[in-house]
């Protein structure tokens, strides 16, 4: 039994059907991210697992018990979005405190809860400043803790980094990282950033208008993308039609999968080699990406080769150089 099951769940808005029947299961512990463009349904899709959406058709399960219109607060669920959404008239202290009800949360305990939190997530003097006091970064942490606070058993994220500026954003993504492995705590997260999304998930949910396009860990995703969609949102990928290769089929190749060589008798022998042209070439920081043109004059592909790699070859522009790609590294799309 799996720890969530999502079935079949469909969510129109009105005329607009914004999710087209939706499965999925997610496991106890995992850290699982909802992938995809804006306008995809990720928040959507969330909201109903949150219980702050109904859908139309379908069930959400949690172990054994049907969750699908049970109110947020009996699913015991934390929630953080991507605006902070702290309550600005409340302390740091009162704000992660805010839900913590009933006979086991004594005033004592819940400031004892206060001091644990705010330790864990790195900020042990900030409880009796008010939220207008902190930086962006700060706040998301605080909106973390609060949303932690009483041990929920799924941790809900929307785009809670999306707000941050660059820096902040990676130093949080790796903070959050260690916490979920730490605490142990099962956690779907919404974003529209793949780099996000790799550098997070155990698995990734990539999602496109409404449907699931495939679900996979990073690797899988990178490495064998069911579709030219995956393929392209997963970093990025030359489509090919080259009438010899794959009987014609299209194939997606991975940039760093070109390999680029002076187009020398020895090497235009080679099977899966081609001769093409340079166009031009950018320096990225660890490796240059080349801009290549093929003899047909119009098929554009690019070739990613690691800086001092690069260098030695002394390629010029316009010049005429080969290229090899292995069919291991292809993606073939019918
Ligand atoms: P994402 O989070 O992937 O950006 P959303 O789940 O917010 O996407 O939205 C999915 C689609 O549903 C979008 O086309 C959006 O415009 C539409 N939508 C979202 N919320 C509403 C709403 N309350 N009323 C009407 N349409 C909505
Ligand atoms: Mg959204």
């Amino acid at each position: 039994m799996s720890f969530l099951s999502i079935e079949h769940v469909i969510k129109d808005y009105e005329e607009y059907r914004a999710l087209h029947g939706i499965s999925l299961s997610i496991e106890r512990g995992e850290f699982v991210c909802f992938l995809g463009p804006s306008g995809c349904g990720k928040t959507t899709l969330l909201n109903i697992v949150a219980g702050l959406h109904f859908p139309e058709q379908g069930k959400v399960c949690c172990l054994d018990e049907d969750i699908t219109y049970l109110s947020p607060a009996k699913r015991k669920f934390g929630i953080v979005f991507q605006n902070y959404a702290l309550f600005p008239n409340l302390t740091v202290a009162d704000n992660i405190t805010y839900g913590l009800r009933g006979k086991e949360w004594s005033k004592a305990r819940r400031n004892e809860r206060v001091d644990e939190l705010l330790t864990l997530i790195g900020l042990p003097h900030i409880a009796f400043r008010y939220p207008v006091e902190l930086s962006g970064g700060q706040q998301q942490r605080v909106a973390l803790a609060r949303a932690i606070a009483n041990n929920p058993r799924l941790l809900l994220l929307d785009e809670p980094l999306s707000a941050l500026d660059a820096k902040v954003r990676v130093t949080l993504r790796d903070e959050l990282k260690v916490l979920q492995r730490k605490l142990g705590i099962t956690v779907i997260m919404v974003t529209h950033d793949q780099e996000e999304a790799m550098a997070l998930a155990d698995r990734i949910v990539v999602m496109n208008e409404g449907r699931i396009e495939q679900v996979g860990t990073p690797e899988s995703l990178y490495l064998k993308p069911s579709n030219r969609f995956v393929g392209e949102f997963i970093g990025s990928m030359n489509m090919l039609t080259i009438p010899q290769w794959a009987q014609g089929q299209t194939i997606g190749v991975r940039y760093e999968q070109v390999l680029v060589r002076p187009a020398t008798e020895e090497v235009l022998v080679l099977p899966y080699t081609l001769v093409v042209r340079i166009v031009a070439w950018h320096l990225m920081g660890a490796f240059y990406r080349v801009e290549l043109l093929m003899s047909d004059q119009s098929t554009q592909l690019y070739a990613d080769i690691p800086y001092q790699h690069f260098l030695d070859q002394k390629l010029a522009e316009h010049s005429l150089v080969a290229i090899t790609i292995a069919p291991e590294s292809w993606c073939v799309f019918p």
